[in-house]
């Protein structure tokens, strides 16, 4: 072969590789998200199976931001709290391969109502909205709630469930069990099952103690992680 012979032919071979990868990239592009609804359609629950993580979307809401602190005790912002614990939810379930998105990624304000539409319009598969609870002139009652509007969606006291166990028992802390609500905006236009989760008691001297530290924000965090897969794997 000559040399002009030998670069059209490498030429070739390079070109013919591009050609299959860009064929393979377009095929992975093109592929839908199993459960992932056209526009604005409220997302199904029905007949999900086990998909993979990569086609699971999850929004996570960091209560309040900007303006509303939410409930401030000893110097702690209910709204930092909020976000630091709700990205090291984001952190945990990204890594093992989930799409996540949040309502705020910053201390910025975002009302009920766009809180509630994000999950709705991204075609969320659950929602959970991070909060941290209060009691005024109490300083000792403590523990873990989870809230769930039980109109909403027939999966949402099954998910709720799941979070609160898994949260109480990766921290050890007190299970105040579910409540349920049908008052709480954030829920209220959730058609994909959700929960509202009360981390602690900011107002609690002890448990304020434990909130504002990183280990035990891994330990919430793990708990919420851990429900989430959990319900995924043995619920939907
Ligand atoms: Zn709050």
């Amino acid at each position: 072969m000559n040399t002009q012979y030998r670069r059209k032919r490498r030429m070739g071979l390079f070109a013919g590789a591009i050609f299959v990868i860009s064929i393979t990239l377009l095929i992975a592009l093109a592929a839908p998200r199993e459960n992932s609804p056209a526009g604005n359609a409220p997302p199904s629950t029905e007949n999900t199976g086990s998909l993979p993580p990569a086609q699971r979307l999850i929004v996570l809401d960091p209560g309040h931001g900007g303006h509303d602190p939410g409930c401030v005790y000893g110097g702690y912002f209910e709204k930092d709290l909020n976000l630091s614990l709700a990205l090291k939810v984001r952190d945990a379930l990204k890594e093992q391969g989930f799409l996540v998105l949040l309502t705020r990624e910053d201390d910025s304000a975002v009302s009920p109502e766009d809180r509630a539409a994000i999950p709705q319009n991204a075609g969320a598969d659950i929602f959970i909205s991070i909060h941290h609870n209060s009691l005024e002139d109490d300083t000792v009652t403590e523990g873990i709630e989870t809230w769930y509007n039980d109109g909403m969606n027939r999966l949402n006291a099954s998910f709720a469930g799941y979070i609160q166990n898994e949260v109480s028992s990766a921290t050890g802390g007190k299970n105040r069990k579910l409540k349920i609500s049908d008052r709480l905006i954030v829920l209220q236009g959730a058609s994909m099952p959700s929960c509202l989760l009360e981390a602690g008691f900011l107002s609690s001297d002890k448990e304020r103690m434990l909130l504002v530290t990183g280990n035990y924000q891994d330990k919430l965090a793990r708990g919420i992680a851990d429900g989430i897969v959990r319900f995924f794997n043995e619920a939907v």
